[in-house]
């Protein structure tokens, strides 16, 4: 809009002059804003803060896009990629070729994922990508069983799952869509199960959680339990806003796609590692998936990687067919114990602002949380999109030193999992003063 377009051009006119007109594309970045705007351009991070080119600092609010866990220049992660790039930059793992680092840390990743036994890992390049390996995975093994019908996808109206052809149709949000002719006709799209935002008055959580599962069991009723493949979730949702799962909506969630025969893919390229104080989001909320994508925090975002964990069952069927058809720093340092250690000084210390006029919703856990701005306190209330109130907010934050991530009314924020206390103290009083000037 408009609004958004003036803040925008407030934030660049002020310290990052010189870079307009540049030569790239970006993703989720309007066509006149690489061309009429000086981007933000960072240049070095250090611990959960980056620098621009003016050498100007940013407490980094979303740890890169959710990613960069252990912040800047740790160490052992710097040494490590040096060493392995001078020994050997690069190996595939086509015809049963591969690497000793690629062994040591499939076997590592299926030592530390407990919430259901996972039987082999597939590694690739970002979690996009891990989200697109998992529909190939799912049609191999239902063809591989004699089920050529059985390959649609149900996700979540609201997910992100990634920006490629495949990751984008499973995505839930309409901007991934619109004019890139998407959804693919394979993926359908159930129920967001944002309590706050959607639940019938006077229904609780349990009775809310129990109607979103009743619409997923009519949503695969309707089009035939033998044509739906799997069913793929963030165990919490990011780019979407932030939303926590009700209480027993995966139990409920669960039993139903369990009931049809449908696999369960858990998306844990953001939740995994520690981000909600458990090592994998599927731990927290009690998920057996059967299936499950990773990335990010894999390698702090150092190296692009992502892999699927694969359950047995799927793997013995990859096995039996397979002639007919074509070392983690994070467990070193135990770092969910340090996320659960800081995340209710970073938890409490912003929900203290719920009680502003213009917060409808401040939500998270762990290290991930989500502020929702309306007018009256009510999901029914949105401020005119053309105020542009996340906009404003977000480059407030920005004037005062810190990065958050907007969607709309909707504000993100993920920091690193080595953030200080110091810095959560800073990361408060930056918001503090961003509401104040929005309010
Ligand atoms: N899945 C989820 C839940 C994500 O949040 C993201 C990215 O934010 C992706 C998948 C895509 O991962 P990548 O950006 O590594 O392609």
């Amino acid at each position: 809009s408009s609004t958004e377009a003036s803040v925008q051009k407030d934030i660049s006119s002020t310290d990052n002059k010189g870079f307009k007109g540049h030569d790239m594309l970006a993703p989720f970045t309007a066509g006149w804003q690489t061309t009429d705007l000086n981007p933000l351009v960072i240049e070095k991070s250090e611990g959960s803060y980056v620098y621009d080119h003016n050498g100007k600092k940013y407490l980094d609010s979303l740890a890169g896009l959710w990613c960069t866990a252990l912040g800047g220049n740790e160490p052992r992660l710097v040494a490590a990629a040096t060493k392995q790039l001078n020994t050997l930059p690069f190996y595939h793992s086509f015809w049963n070729r591969t690497t000793k680092p690629s062994l040591d840390l499939a076997k590592e990743l299926l030592e530390i994922f407990t919430a259901n036994k996972m039987a082999k890992v597939f590694f690739t390049n970002s979690g996009s990508e891990a989200n697109d390996s998992q529909v190939k995975l799912v049609w191999y093994y239902n063809n591989a069983l004699g089920r050529p019908n059985k390959k649609k996808f149900i996700a979540r109206v609201k997910s992100y799952h990634g920006s490629t052809l495949i990751a984008a149709s499973l995505s839930g949000l309409p901007a991934l869509h619109q004019k890139f002719d998407l959804p693919a006709p394979f993926v359908l799209h159930t129920d967001c199960p944002h309590y706050w935002r959607y639940h019938l008055p006077g229904e609780t959580e349990e009775e809310f959680s129990s109607r979103m599962a009743k619409n997923l069991e009519d949503l695969i009723l309707k089009e035939g339990p033998e044509t739906i493949a799997a069913f793929i979730a963030e165990p919490v949702m990011g780019a979407g806003g932030v939303i926590l799962p009700p209480a027993t909506y995966f139990e409920k969630i669960q039993a139903v796609v369990k009931k049809y025969d449908i696999l369960f893919i858990a998306d844990e390229v953001i939740c995994a590692f520690g981000r909600l104080g458990t090592m994998f989001g599927c731990d927290k909320y009690n998920i057996k998936p059967d299936l499950v994508s990773i990335a990010k925090a894999l390698s702090s975002a150092y190296m692009p990687i992502g892999a699927v964990l694969v359950s047995p069952e799927i793997n013995d069927v990859i096995y039996s067919q397979s002639n007919n058809l074509g070392s983690l720093v994070i467990r070193e340092r135990n770092i969910h114990e340090q996320v659960n250690s800081i995340a209710p000084k970073f938890q409490e210390g912003l929900r203290a602002f719920s009680s502003s006029p213009i917060i409808g919703e401040i939500r998270g856990t762990g290290l991930i949380l989500g502020t929702e701005f309306t007018d009256n306190k009510s999901p029914n209330d949105p401020f005119p999109a053309e105020w542009g109130v996340g906009s404003y907010f977000g480059a407030q934050c920005e004037k005062h030193g810190m990065l958050v991530r907007v969607a709309g009314d909707s504000i993100m924020m993920s920091p690193p999992f080595i953030i200080t206390p110091g810095e959560v103290d800073e990361l408060i009083s930056i918001y503090g003063k961003a509401l104040k000037a929005t309010e």
